[in-house]
């Protein structure tokens, strides 16, 4: 079988080039990789390498294999590191940086291994296909991928949209009057919450109060929509997003913070008119002025490949959601060492304070010892709070809240000093192994001594996935290591889903500071987590199901314009449609020319509908909620009309490319792209659309039904949706 003597073969190089000779279980996990499997394997037992053994097999039909990584720094690190053995094997390997150019890019994707994020090819896709020239593409045909931490990248950051836009021109002026306007705005009165604070909506007093404002009528006619959506997204930019807890402002940027891993979010924007209304908010020059020219979700993206295979540390307690979501299996491997870790019974305080005091005693005491600690906790915010505290009672730690992968990784990788006290948020480092005594091999002993890495947790996270993670950086490869989590029930994350409500009332401590010790109160907790690891699911099936037929869509525009660009497809639109002129013009100018002017108006008018159905169909999606009331289904509401706008764009296309061509002026066997308006846009930028949080709720609706606070005004809001119909039909 050419496995095996694939493998073998890869053993030996890497014997000969690294001087690692691969662990049984890490060729238990290549094997699973190479059946297109999930992996899960524990921190430290060597991804990496295991990797290299499908990469390798997969990479022999010549057809590329890509490793998706978790960020730009471990595609470089991999790519170099693992780079001399594909070498020796006479395989070539790349890898892509956020920031290369396209020929770096071309000779990257052209190699056999190419090590990228998943967000880098995936916005190289996009850019592709916005594309006039040939020999301008990067990409070749998705083959393998193999997909390093894989539930982030499938299930975490699966639902985040990657996004190409733009430029266009937008007023600034009105963006700051609107600004103005919701400023005056009061809660109860002018606009609504729902429970959870992340919907709001104005009330019928408030719809009147704007519209005697803005001077119109009445702002639910179908051309007052545009502004209508602008109020909206001025008044939840005002009173929803938080500056310092959203986002922050830096060098005369937004910078949003990533709620999920508590960083600062690089090239993150909320969807379009939000981000602008931010930016007007905070009094800054607009820089997302700009119209989405394409976008994909990571996990629609990476279902592009032939064959695809993921690993992580954390698969298991996911395998539900890569079996439905993905087609996927996941197989656990074992460890080459066993785990010897202690992960001990959380800390349970009713009270933040009593909460805080006992942690950082704890840190305190730990420390004393010299016990290396890592401190995870879960906002950028709160690891700079509790870090200051550190410092003023003398304990030196260092903050992982750098920008700089790089230096990150730096940080982390001595972590595991005798020590150190590293306060990390949850993501932060990911991919990068502690070593115990860090570099030094002689200290080894002495942490091993003390214990290990011993792991706090400052809160529970939104999954025992992202916990898991967590205690996983201590206790690698059979090290000794501890782990414990710290919380209370005033925590954010209880707070926000209103968790105090469902725990048993019997059970509540009598002094607000005592320790919880209740067996009940501690299972109840666990389920709470539970809960809200199945309402974060649903929202991901939900999204799933709606964007599926525009999904279905986007495939067929992307290879139609793929394919007429590659000149796969004839072109015959004009020689049947538009006879007369294309018959005179025949006789005076190249066939070749005629092809290309086709060609031009095809690629051009096929991006620029796509970008108006994207635009449209987002109108859509916000405002499907409201058919609910009309006892219609909303998803298959959804579905109706981005079936019916999808084939009318398509008709639309056709329609423009004939116009314009009857009508276009033709000189020296060229046309003027910018006299005629048919110059793509002047310059794109890709970005990543923060977790939409009107869709957010809009979602929320779906699964729980209306809530009250909002029930009202959604009834004044049906017209929008009468309206979407209409326009639609
Ligand atoms: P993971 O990504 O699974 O956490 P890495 O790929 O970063 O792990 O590898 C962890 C460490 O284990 C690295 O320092 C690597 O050099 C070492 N390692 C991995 N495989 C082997 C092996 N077969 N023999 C010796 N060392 C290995």
């Amino acid at each position: 079988m050419i496995l095996v003597k694939a493998f073998a073969i890869v053993c030996e190089a890497s014997r000969r080039v690294l001087n690692m000779k691969p662990y049984d279980v890490q060729i238990i996990a290549a094997i699973a990789l190479h059946q297109g499997k999930i992996v899960e394997m524990k921190t430290g037992e060597g991804k990496t390498l295991a990797g290299v053994m499908p990469a390798y097999l997969n990479a022999l039909t010549g057809k590329g294999v890509h490793i998706l990584t978790f960020n730009d720094y471990l595609a470089r690190r991999d790519a170099q590191w693992m780079g001399p053995v594909y070498e020796f094997l006479g395989l070539s390997v790349g890898y892509v940086n956020e920031g290369m150019s396209i020929t770096e890019r071309q000779k990257a994707y052209s190699c056999d291994i190419t090590y990228v994020t998943a967000k880098e090819v995936g916005f190289d896709y996009l850019r592709d296909f916005l594309c006039y020239e040939k020999d301008r593409l990067v990409l070749r045909k998705f083959n393998y991928a193999i997909v390093d931490e894989a539930d982030s990248v499938f299930i975490d950051e699966a639902r985040i949209p990657l996004v190409i836009a733009g430029d266009v021109a937008e007023e600034e002026e009105e963006l700051f009057r609107l600004s103005k306007i919701v400023k005056e705005l009061k809660l109860g009165e002018d606009y609504e919450l729902d429970e959870y604070e992340k919907n709001i909506a104005l009330t019928d007093a408030g719809l009147i109060r704007v519209e005697k404002i803005l001077g119109c009528d009445n702002l639910y006619v179908p051309e007052n929509l545009g502004l209508l959506t602008r109020i909206n997204s001025a008044l939840h930019a005002e009173v929803l997003i938080e500056r310092d807890k959203d986002y922050i402002v830096r060098n005369g940027r937004i910078e949003i913070i990533d709620e999920f891993t508590g960083r600062i979010a690089d090239k993150r924007h909320w969807p379009d008119n939000l981000q602008s209304a931010v930016e007007t908010k905070e009094g800054l020059k607009s820089q997302s002025k700009g119209k989405i020219m394409g976008s994909i979700p990571l996990q629609y993206f990476l279902s592009l490949y032939q064959k695809i295979s993921g690993m992580t540390r954390t698969a298991c307690i996911a395998a539900e959601e890569f079996r439905e979501f993905y087609c996927l299996d996941v197989v656990v491997v074992p460890t080459n060492n066993p785990c010897i870790r202690k992960d001990y019974p959380d800390v349970i305080f009713a009270n933040k304070e009593a909460k805080h005091k006992v942690l950082i005693s704890e840190i305190e005491r730990i420390h004393e010892t010299g016990q290396p600690i890592l401190i995870g906790t879960n906002s950028v915010q709160e690891s700079e709070m509790l870090a200051d505290e550190l410092n003023i009672i003398g304990i030196k730690c260092k903050v992982l809240n750098a920008k700089n992968d790089e230096m990150e990784a730096k940080i982390i990788a001595r972590a595991g000093e005798v020590g150190a006290v590293t306060v990390s948020t949850n993501m932060a480092g990911r991919g990068v192994d502690i070593k115990l005594g860090g570099e030094r091999e002689q200290e080894r002993d002495k942490v091993v001594a003390l214990g290990g890495l011993y792991v706090i947790g400052t809160n529970k996270f939104e999954s025992k996935r992202i916990d898991n993670q967590l205690k996983g950086r201590a206790g690698r490869q059979g090290d000794p290591g501890e782990s414990r989590f710290f919380i209370s029930i005033e925590d954010e994350i209880f707070k926000k889903y209103s968790f105090k409500k469902m725990l048993p009332k019997l059970n509540m401590p009598q002094k607000q500071d005592e320790r919880i010790d209740d067996p009940i109160f501690r299972r109840e907790m666990e389920s709470a987590q539970r809960v809200l690891e199945g309402y974060n699911s649903d929202i991901r099936r939900q999204l799933w199901k709606y964007s599926f037929i525009m999904e279905q869509q986007r495939r067929i525009i992307h290879s139609r314009r793929q394919n007429i660009l590659m000149d796969k497809e004839p072109l015959q639109l004009l020689s049947t449609k538009a006879e007369e002129r294309y018959f005179f013009l025949q006789n005076q100018l190249d066939d070749k020319v005629l092809r290309d002017i086709e060609k031009q108006l095809t690629l051009y008018y096929i991006n620029r509908s796509w970008a108006e159905y994207l635009d449209y169909m987002s109108y859509v999606r916000e405002s499907i909620h409201l058919v609910a009331i009309g006892k219609k289904n909303p998803l298959d509401e959804f579905h109706k009309i981005a079936i019916e706008v999808f084939d009318n764009m398509m008709d639309r296309i056709e329609c423009e490319i004939i116009n314009k061509f009857n009508t276009i002026e033709i000189k020296e066997n060229s046309i003027d792209v910018d006299k005629e308006g048919l110059k793509g846009p002047s310059s794109t930028w890709t970005y990543l659309i923060n977790d939409n949080p009107n869709q957010f709720s809009s979602m929320n609706l779906l699964i729980k039904g209306t809530s009250s606070a909002i029930k009202g005004t959604l009834f004044s809001l049906k017209s929008i949706y009468n309206r979407i119909l209409k326009k639609s039909m």
